[in-house]
């Protein structure tokens, strides 16, 4: 009988081995993550958990639902090697031989050489349930916060730490992107943060740390903080494939199916799908349910043939932020709607031919729906003017 071994037991990876067996696979399934406890997603971590909600609330499924369905789940068991040709994953205590296997072990939080010593002593990173439990509890009116990093992982966590009444500071860049947004479709964010009590610098910033305080240095301003959160993006959690299979900064190289060799697939925030038909790299919950269906379908000799609209969303202050479709760097940006204060909050995304290939709206659910109708279509510029 075939043996599915997925490694990572995320978003990805549990999608991936639900949708197999909703496909029809009747073979094994063994499902492998390094953490303990049940499978869990990310969004809820800086979002309802940082405001004090209950971390257990983030959880996706209980363990007994994938025993249920014939799943095999091994938490507290991390990968260390791969043996491709041999078809064999290898964990502290032996090999596990698959037929298939799928990576999911999607990423780690990116930190500066400086600062890696200071992670768990004084400094933060927000990636795991344990660092946002960490996080949530260091964070009181009393003490003050300073965030490095003004993109989707920073923002959210400076506006829900302004929302508990603490003294925020966003270490941001001048021209800050979010997610696939940038230029035009980024503006909103940092008046956004700023009108919301929010301190945004965006000065190059020194950082040092003593007597249980950090003193940060950002052009003329002289800060001081009790609590410092690093959020400066994502490195792929690859360094186990190091040896076996190609692994760039942005995780590991497959083709637009997710396949990376044969009897190997990757999905979510580890596969590296640049050049693929989505050329948009949108690391997110829907891409990774996304390419998880899609690589259990090949797997199960089932291909999805729906075509995929990438999709990004945030919450900051209450602002919904979303974004749908592709958004090249050179592609004109045409606001179709404004908030009250007259700036533009709902945007096309345009490409040479005139055709809208991405939609984005800041705090308009019925200005993103109306925005995403047009995908595909020429741009009307009298119907996107009413
Ligand atoms: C705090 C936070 C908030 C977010 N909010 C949003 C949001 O609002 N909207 C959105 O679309 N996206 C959001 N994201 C991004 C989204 O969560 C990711 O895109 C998504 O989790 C990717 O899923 P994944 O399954 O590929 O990887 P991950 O969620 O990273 O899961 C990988 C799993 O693999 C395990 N693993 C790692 N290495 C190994 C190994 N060697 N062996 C075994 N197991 C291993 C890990 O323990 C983990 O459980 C957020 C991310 C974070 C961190």
């Amino acid at each position: 009988m075939s043996h599915v071994v997925v490694v990572g037991a995320s978003v990805g990876g549990v999608t991936c081995v639900q949708s197999l067996r909703e496909l029809g696979f009747d073979g094994d399934i063994t499902l492998l993550d390094a953490e303990y406890g049940p499978p869990y997603q990310r969004p809820p971590l800086s979002k309802e958990v940082l405001l004090g909600g209950d971390a257990d609330d983030a959880d996706l499924l209980d363990e007994s639902a994938l025993e249920a369905i014939g799943v095999e789940f091994r938490p507290g068991t991390p990968a260390i090697g791969l043996d491709v040709a041999g078809r064999r994953v290898r964990l502290a205590h032996g090999d596990l031989r698959f037929d298939e296997l799928v990576l999911a072990t999607g990423g780690a939080a990116a930190v500066p050489a400086p600062l890696t010593n200071l992670i768990g002593r004084g400094a933060h990173v927000l990636r795991t349930r344990t660092d946002a439990i960490a996080l949530a509890a260091a964070l009181g009116p009393d003490s003050g916060l300073a965030v490095l990093g003004g993109g989707v992982l920073g923002s959210e966590i400076a506006s829900a730490a302004v929302s508990r009444g603490v003294p925020t500071t966003l270490l941001a860049r001048p021209a800050q992107t979010l997610g696939p947004l940038r230029g035009a479709l980024a503006r909103p964010l940092l008046p956004l943060h700023r009108s919301r009590g929010v301190d945004v610098q965006t000065d190059r910033t020194r950082i040092s740390h003593g007597a249980g305080r950090w003193r940060i240095d950002a052009g003329a301003a002289r800060l001081v903080a009790d609590v410092l959160v690093v959020a400066v993006g994502v490195r792929a959690a690859a360094r186990w494939l190091a040896r076996s299979l190609p692994v760039g900064p942005d995780g590991v190289r497959c083709d637009w199916r997710g396949r990376v060799a044969p009897g190997v697939w990757a999905v979510g925030d580890i596969a590296d799908r640049a050049g693929s038909r989505h050329d948009v790299s949108y690391n997110t919950q829907a891409a990774a349910v996304v390419q998880a269906r899609e690589v259990a379908g090949a797997i199960a000799g089932d291909p999805l043939r729906v075509p995929v609209v990438p999709y990004f969303w945030s919450d900051l202050h209450g602002v919904r932020v979303q974004a749908a479709g592709r958004i090249p760097p050179d592609a004109r940006i045409e606001p179709l709607d404004r908030d009250d204060t007259g700036a533009p909050h709902v945007f096309a995304v345009v490409d040479d031919d005139g055709t809208v290939v991405g939609a984005a709206a800041w705090g308009s659910a019925r200005g993103f729906r109306r925005a995403r109708t047009m995908l595909g279509t020429a741009l009307d510029q009298e119907a996107a003017a009413r």
